[in-house]
């Protein structure tokens, strides 16, 4: 199942897990903040690298 990518950059904490566990999917910004390559992913990690984020930043919706 698809999944959509939210990241509430207000809770970004810029740790880096999300893209370290998930590259494909999350990247670090150059305010190092988090966010999404891509809306929609398929990617199992998806789900992996949100529920590595200290702060719940992460949400993942029905695509
Ligand atoms: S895991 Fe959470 S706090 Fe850490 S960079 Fe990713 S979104 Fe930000």
């Amino acid at each position: 199942m698809p999944y959509k990518v939210t990241i509430d950059a207000e809770k970004c904490i810029g740790c880096g897990a999300c893209a370290s566990i998930c590259p494909g999917v999350y990247e670090m910004g150059d305010d190092m903040k988090a966010r999404a390559k891509q809306a929609k992913t398929n990617e199992k990690c998806a789900k992996e690298g949100a529920d590595s984020c200290p702060t719940q930043a992460i949400k993942l919706g029905k695509a």
